[in-house]
């Protein structure tokens, strides 16, 4: 190895590095309320976005790889090998396997693009909150003083109080109880709303190589199923069930018809310091579509 590398090189090496980041929440360009009062605009729908968020899934593996869950993150149209070994995992039903399903299962977020009111200056910046954050958001939308809260003429500032750090985290969501406009600046307007990102998820072709080029810049995006299997060396798990797991690969083309839903394993969701005592049992999911449902009436509506 040689020990001095140019300027260029390091510039290189670290735009290299940075282009396989995942870009899970945390570090530049994130958002993450601190402990205490924190007051937040949500941002409305931008790009190819259906609505002011993208439901997001992660599977962390215990090589610290990452991959976005497709069957999670597209709500249910893809199917996740990993979720089914995880499903596989519960009903071998052992310590060791339940174990290894609730580390590799579906950490579920809801990505948003927000503006930090305490520091405007850092413009849009990408939300990650997990089920507990994104519920109450939900609730101040479902609440007829409130609904949509990201409308930029008479939404509504959301005031997030962050208790503890870690797993003892706990956070109070509510609402501004005076409507307002995102901003009055025109001009700062139409820069906020170009320079949030569109969240909606991307899918990729079996060639990692064109993943920068057909991702065009999206932050979540979704492998195909025989390359997460291929990457991520999944044909190892259930080794005695080789030919019936072949043929059953084989059948997944075209798409099945019966989607089973994602085993989502309560351990956190999405975010390193959020806890998730409270959905326990919850009909995962769902959250998003009752918003979605919302949503799409008031558009109708209009
Ligand atoms: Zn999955």
């Amino acid at each position: 190895m040689t020990k001095k590398m140019s300027k260029a090189e390091k510039v290189k090496a670290l735009r290299d590095k940075l282009k396989k980041q995942d870009l899970g929440g945390g570090g530049a360009g994130f958002y993450s309320p601190k402990v205490g009062k924190n007051t937040i605009r949500i941002l409305p729908e931008v790009g190819d976005m259906d609505f002011f968020f993208q439901p997001v899934g992660r599977h962390f593996f215990p090589d610290k790889r990452a991959m976005y869950c497709p069957s999670f993150t597209t709500e249910k149209d893809l199917d996740c090998p990993v979720c089914e070994i995880v499903r596989e995992l519960h009903n071998i039903g052992d310590k060791q396997s339940k174990k290894l399903a609730s580390n590799l299962g579906v950490r579920r977020s809801w990505w948003m693009n927000v503006i930090d009111r305490n520091n405007e200056d850092a413009g849009p910046l990408m939300y990650t909150p997990g089920v507990m954050v994104f519920n109450s958001i939900i609730s101040l939308i479902n609440d007829p003083d409130y609904g949509d809260v990201t409308d930029i003429d008479e939404g509504s500032d959301i005031l997030i109080d962050r208790d503890g750090t870690g797993i003892e985290t706990s956070y109070e969501v509510h609402g501004r109880r005076k409507e307002s406009a995102l901003t009055d600046d025109d001009d700062l307007l139409d820069k906020w709303l170009n320079d949030a990102k569109d969240l909606s998820y991307v899918e990729v072709s079996e060639d990692s190589s064109e993943d920068d080029e057909l991702s065009e810049g999206h932050a979540v995006h979704i492998v195909p199923y025989d390359r997460i299997v291929d990457e991520f060396g999944l044909d190892s798990f259930g080794d005695d069930e080789d030919e019936e797991a072949e043929e059953e690969t084989a059948n997944r083309r075209p798409k099945r018809k019966t989607r089973r839903k994602p085993v989502v394993e309560e351990v956190d969701d999405g975010e390193e310091d959020e806890a998730s005592e409270e959905d326990e049992g919850e009909d995962e999911g769902e959250p998003a579509k009752e918003v979605n449902r919302r949503m799409a009436r008031r558009s109708r509506r209009r």
